[in-house]
């Protein structure tokens, strides 16, 4: 693909703007302050696409909280997930004396969280919740459920805020349907 054209004909409409965004970030960080005052919390962000919101979420919780990252890959092409997740990078802190949240971008058929809920679930966590930035639930494939639901979206391939099309476009303040145009060009 050509990843050198202007930025802007990679993308169709906004779908989300930045201030909704930030309107829900506040809103869900608010939540997570409230309701973990007092504990010992850790964020787990999923790396590539969570590192945005994570970012933007962690600078509006007021209470303290660690942080950490893992990286997965799902295979798949670039606009389509099969479910199989590969673990590229792990944390190396244990979760057995901690409340656990992981941070997501977007959930869409939901097979990633399955697998990564199970993952942690059996490191003995106190706790263990989602947060995601944006939610597709039209497309889900198995049960699950953000305990902190971000943005609900229609069934559409999105770019921007973290989210990636071939590698590129996540440097975009608000959520955008990627132009169809550039699929596989
Ligand atoms: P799931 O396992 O829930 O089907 O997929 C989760 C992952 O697929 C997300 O973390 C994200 O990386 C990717 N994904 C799902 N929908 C979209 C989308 O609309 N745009 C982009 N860029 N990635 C998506």
């Amino acid at each position: 693909m050509d990843k050198t054209m202007d930025i802007n004909e990679y993308l169709g409409e906004v779908l989300v703007s930045r201030e909704e965004i930030q309107k829900k970030v506040k809103e869900l960080a608010a939540q997570i302050t409230e309701d973990y005052r007092g504990k010992k919390l850790i964020l787990i962000g999923v790396l590539k696409g969570g590192f945005v919101f994570m970012a933007d979420l962690v600078r509006e919780i007021k209470i303290p909280v660690e942080m950490d990252f893992i990286a997965v890959s799902s295979y798949g092409s670039s606009t389509k997930t099969c479910g199989v997740v590969r673990l590229l990078k792990d944390i190396d802190v244990p979760l057995n004396d901690k409340h656990v949240i992981i941070v997501e971008d977007i959930i869409d058929t939901g097979l990633t969280l399955t697998y990564l809920k199970e993952m942690f679930s059996s490191r003995n966590p106190l706790s263990l919740k989602i947060c995601s930035a944006f939610d597709k639930p039209s497309r889900r494939l198995v049960d699950l459920k953000a305990e902190y639901q971000g943005i609900v979206i229609p069934d559409k391939y999105v770019v921007g805020y973290g989210l990636d099309y071939d590698g590129i476009l996540r440097n975009l303040h608000d959520l955008y349907i990627l132009n169809e145009k550039v699929i596989d060009k």
